[in-house]
């Protein structure tokens, strides 16, 4: 079955020259494995069908209801990629060097753009949730009069007349040390090779413009400070009209006012009034997810104590698994009391009969996780 070649160009049949061209110019910009290598099949595909259809005898055949690729044996889709490449270059008028270039001679008029970094700030409970925001980034971008060729009226570029599409300019000087030569760039098309005679005039031949445009972005779930969240070609377009670089957008956390966070788990602190650590209580608290938290507080509950509540972290920016949260309870002795409580403490020790009473190396602590505990039994070798 012959392929639709228009529609993997999404074009009209009877598309004219010029509009194919920039329906191409569009889509191998956005396809172009050295912008986007998950897309290698579909830019392999789109470069294909323009091939085809730029040429008005495979275009006859296709119109004629036949498939001019599948006869030529040349594999179709998934072909030569280097061939493709090869395409795609001469398209864009890469020169020889095509992108990248580098080395001798014209380094091409179409360049790929460089990455773009913006900063976004979310809070914990975007970061919970994962988030959807708007941003504001300032790129060069397609210019639209021109479609990114950077000719007027679909004027073409020219090889350069200074450097004859060299790039560059060889200069011999005579010195006492005989014929010294040096090479600099061409300081007309600067190293291009060709120039535009009547350029664009909105961007004046670059085919690119600056703009301020704002793009939604989607954080996932479950991103730490310092993360940067890649957005394939939506960096800066390069000179040329090239194809954009990425944007990289980089996360800031927002403290929170209650939790600490560390990687997946979450630490709080809740202060625990004196009886309510004898006794035991209990406290629901919200978490950053929605919904909340139970926190059991049993009786005899000492200071310094660490309650965990597993699945109430955060998820996991990859498996989605949520960590643990963390309460530290703060035990906390009433500092004033009035006389009705100063009674029923005066009572409780009557009763409770425990003495103040000196830490020895072998008596028991009451406090087992203390710090000072932790240290004397460190001093002790234990
Ligand atoms: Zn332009
Ligand atoms: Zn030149």
């Amino acid at each position: 079955m012959a392929r639709d070649y228009y529609g993997i160009l999404g074009v009209p049949r009877n598309v004219s020259d010029q509009e194919l061209k920039r329906a191409y110019r569009r889509l191998a910009r956005e396809l172009h494995p050295d912008v986007n290598p998950l897309e290698e099949e579909r830019f392999k595909e789109v470069t294909t069908a323009y091939e085809v259809l730029s040429d008005p005898e495979k275009r006859r055949i296709v119109d004629a209801g036949g498939d001019p690729m599948a006869a030529s044996g040349m594999g179709g889709f998934g072909g030569d990629f280097g061939g493709l490449g090869d395409i795609f270059n001469t398209f864009f008028g890469g020169g020889g060097g095509g992108f990248g270039g580098g080395g001798r001679g014209p380094r091409g008029r179409v360049r790929p753009g460089e990455p773009a970094l913006v900063g976004l700030t979310l809070d914990l409970e975007e970061i919970a949730a994962g988030a959807e925001r708007e941003i504001t980034v300032d790129t060069a971008i397609l210019c639209d009069s021109c479609d990114g060729a950077g000719t007027r009226d679909n004027s073409k570029p020219v090889t350069c007349p200074t450097c004859r599409g060299q790039g560059e300019i060889q200069t011999v000087q005579r010195s006492f040390l005989g014929q010294v030569m040096s090479v600099r760039e061409c300081p007309e098309c600067h190293g291009a090779g060709e120039v535009i005679p009547d350029p664009c005039l909105k961007c004046g031949g670059d085919g690119r413009v600056r703009s301020r445009r704002t793009l939604t972005v989607k954080i996932p779930a479950g991103v730490e400070q310092g993360m940067r969240v890649r957005l394939a070609g939506k960096g800066e377009v390069g000179p040329g009209g090239g194809p954009a670089g990425d944007l990289y957008v980089e996360i800031s956390e927002k403290p929170d006012d209650v939790f600490v966070r560390d990687k997946d788990d979450l630490h709080c602190t809740l202060r625990v009034p004196m009886v309510d650590a004898a006794l035991g209580s209990s406290l629901d608290i919200d978490t950053v997810l929605g919904g909340t938290a139970h926190i059991d507080i049993e009786p005899g509950t000492q200071p310094g104590t660490v309650v965990t509540v597993k699945g109430q972290g955060l998820p996991h920016l990859n498996t989605g698994l949520r960590g643990s949260l963390h309460a530290h309870l703060e035990v906390v002795v009433p500092a004033k009391l009035d006389g009705a409580q100063k009674d029923l403490l005066t009572e409780l020790r009557a009763a409770a009969n425990d003495d103040v009473e000196l830490v020895t190396a072998t008596s028991k602590s009451g406090a087992k996780s203390g710090v000072f505990s932790r240290l004397r039994n460190a001093f002790a070798g234990r």
